[in-house]
């Protein structure tokens, strides 16, 4: 993950613990891997406070009630059963002694012990569940807190994009089922001994206990040895998973469905669904089955060793050494023991499968934010005209061996209006991604106004920009919120909103939209919410960028959903509304750079030519071809056009 030019990656490595070399080396593992554990553990406590300290409190007081409650119920059992046994030795007795006998008391204690452990057991479904809803919703705030800073060079890097939508897929479900299990972990802790005190305590029963271990133990060991084989398995899988999700995903996704149905890609997709899951499936499927055949081994184990436990309570009963009371408890005892065991490892394993997602997660929390102001305190961007010079900028994305831009060098002036050309991946978005600092680059430095652009407040640098990307955010609310999401903070009426919508030429469509600026677009939430064309779209996205009001306008490639006329005009517009505003403009059509102050043309990682339209086309250099091309392109079409009817004609 290291050794990216430049980019510091998540500084947080889960803690691994390397396989054990020999029976001397188990020490050091078992400390390592409990080591992993606690960590894991640590962080999901603090989640927990995090989400509501009371939450912590109150699990652990229902873990503990939990834990001791199957025990107490046991004892009471016993007493009761006891008691009868002794009236049955007794011989009849009459029914008025019934009332004043200790079976009648501990008969109503036994139900106000069983109502209370219903009214606890009800609480604690309902606590875990609100926890739950509480921790998930920490999370997944945390989340998004955390997304707003992290860098975006981050999510170029594969490794870290999969771990953080692993951790945002999985912090839905994961944190209930982290929490139930950790603490039910206590409760079954404290059962287990509890019991275990009733066998060891009871009169010549001790011997019992080594033995439900040595059954118990290696019976949940494999269990957790298979859940672990489990977890890689799918931990190896997740290429498979992940595909067979891409491929399902295809045939329901929306934007895929026209090309789907049209290329008739259905069933090739089905059949490679079918494949990957072939593959996927047939090592779990031996996994499954080998887990099988060993619970069956020890199935057979625990029932054998369990009869010679029951025989011989029955036959101390049978003596008139143990009452009935004392059997129950004692048989009880015996198949709890072995319960807790295995709850316990198997709660472990299935933590253990959650550890994937807390360490996504803590990786994701843990991310290095490089992109911060190096000044302290950091300047403010102030109003006004701009100066931006990029000095021998190189810039290279993450995990890449080449530099995408190479000693790049220029100056853009206060309300100058520039265009960047050149042929698809030349690096012009790339170039619009370092001067807003949405990147760094690996080497030079790009000043604002003299100061390098790393010294501003991020807040009010973007400020500073008013952007059209090429992929511009299409928002699921209202039209009017679209505009107003250029610039939150301001506190305009409704005419900068149209005014907005005038300048960026989409109030004529606005207006004839049933609720005009109320509607709400899209129909993922609304109902009678209106889908808009993609040229249409991205009038809004002017509209947002000339509502911001901003220093600097950007408009990248706006040619592949505007027409040329809708181009035209937004660039005489942008044009017209400068003033002293900088406007760099990102297109194909080289129509629009007529006008330019400077054209920027880049090639090969670099700037090839600098000047207006005037002065490249005597240069008969990159642009006068590429606009030699395009204009010759352009009368043929144009006269290809005027030709057709004329062919007709002769008909
Ligand atoms: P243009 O805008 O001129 O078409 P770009 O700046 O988008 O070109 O891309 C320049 C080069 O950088 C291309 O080769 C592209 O494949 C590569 N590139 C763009 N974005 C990324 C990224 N996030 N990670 C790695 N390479 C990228």
């Amino acid at each position: 993950m290291n050794g990216m030019g430049g980019f510091r990656r998540s500084n947080y490595e889960p803690p691994k613990a390397p396989k054990p070399e020999g029976i001397k080396d188990l020490p050091r593992y078992l400390g390592e891997v409990l080591g992993g554990f606690f960590v894991r553990f640590a962080y999901i406590v603090k989640l927990v406070w995090q989400s509501g300290p009371w939450i912590l409190f109150l699990l652990s007081f229902v873990a503990l009630f939990k834990g001791v409650t199957p025990v107490i119920g046991s004892l009471i059992s016993k007493e009761i059963l006891n008691e009868l046994q002794l009236v049955v030795r007794a011989g009849a007795l009459p029914e008025s002694e019934f009332w004043t006998s200790s079976v009648f008391y501990l008969l109503i204690f036994f139900f106000i012990y069983r109502i209370l452990l219903r009214v606890i057991n009800t609480v604690s479904n309902a606590l875990n569940r609100i926890a739950g809803e509480m921790v998930v919703k920490e999370v997944k705030e945390q989340m998004m807190e955390k997304s707003k800073e992290i860098d975006l060079a981050s999510f170029d890097d594969p490794a870290f994009y999969e771990r953080m939508e692993n951790a945002n897929r999985e912090a839905g479900n994961r944190p209930l089922q982290i929490l139930t299990e950790t603490f039910g972990i206590v409760s079954t802790a404290i059962e287990f001994i509890s019991y275990l005190v009733i066998l060891l305590a009871a009169p010549g029963l001790s011997w019992v206990v080594p033995i439900i271990l040595a059954v118990s133990i290696p019976s949940a060991i494999v269990n957790f040895i298979y859940r672990k084989k489990n977890f890689h398995y799918m931990r190896r899988r997740s290429k498979e998973r992940r595909q067979m999700d891409y491929y399902a995903n295809l045939l329901v996704n929306k934007d895929m469905v026209k090309e789907v149905r049209m290329y008739d890609l259905s069933d090739t997709f089905i059949d490679r669904f079918k494949a990957v899951f072939g593959k996927y499936y047939q090592g779990l499927r031996k996994l499954i089955l080998h887990e099988s055949a060993w619970h069956i081994l020890f199935g057979v184990l625990s029932g054998v060793t369990n009869l010679i436990f029951f025989v011989s309570i029955a036959v101390r009963v049978f003596t008139g050494e143990f009452l009935i009371g004392d059997y129950n408890l004692y048989t009880g005892a015996v198949m709890s023991v072995a319960t807790c065991v295995s709850a316990l490892i198997t709660s472990s394993a299935s933590i253990y499968g959650g550890t994937l997602f807390i360490d996504n997660l803590i990786a994701f929390m843990k991310e290095e934010q490089t992109i911060v102001p190096t000044a302290e305190p950091a300047c403010e961007v102030k109003r006004g005209g701009h100066t931006i010079v990029l000095e021998h900028v190189s810039f290279r994305y993450p995990g890449m061996t080449r530099d995408v831009l190479h000693d790049v060098n220029l100056t853009i002036g206060a309300g100058e209006t520039v265009v960047l050309v050149g042929l698809n991946g030349a690096g012009k978005t790339t170039l619009i991604k370092l001067l807003t600092r949405l990147y760094d680059p690996t080497e030079g430095r790009i000043l604002l106004d003299g100061r390098d652009l790393k010294e501003y407040d991020l807040k009010s640098l973007y400020a500073m920009f008013g952007i059209i990307f090429q992929d511009f955010g299409k928002y699921a609310v209202t039209v009017e919120e679209n505009i107003r999401f250029g610039d939150l903070h301001k506190e305009a009426g409704m005419e900068e909103v149209r005014a907005a919508a005038e300048q960026s030429a989409a109030k004529e469509y606005i207006e004839s939209l049933p609720m005009g600026y109320d509607t709400p677009l899209m129909r993922i939430f609304e109902p009678d919410g209106k889908e808009l064309s993609i040229g249409q779209w991205q009038k809004l996205a002017v509209a947002r960028a000339f509502y911001a009001d901003s220093d600097v306008l950007i408009l990248d490639e706006p040619t592949a959903s505007l027409d040329p006329m809708a181009e035209q005009e937004i660039f005489n517009q942008f044009d017209r509304l400068r003033t002293d505003k900088t406007t760099i403009f990102v297109s194909h059509r080289l129509s629009s750079a007529t006008v330019a102050d400077q054209i920027v043309v880049l090639g090969g990682g670099t700037v090839k030519e600098i000047g207006n339209h005037a002065e490249l086309m005597e240069k008969r250099g990159a642009y006068y071809e590429l606009f030699s091309t395009q204009a010759k392109r352009y009368m043929e079409q144009e006269s290809s056009q005027e030709e057709r009817p004329r062919r007709r004609r002769p008909r």
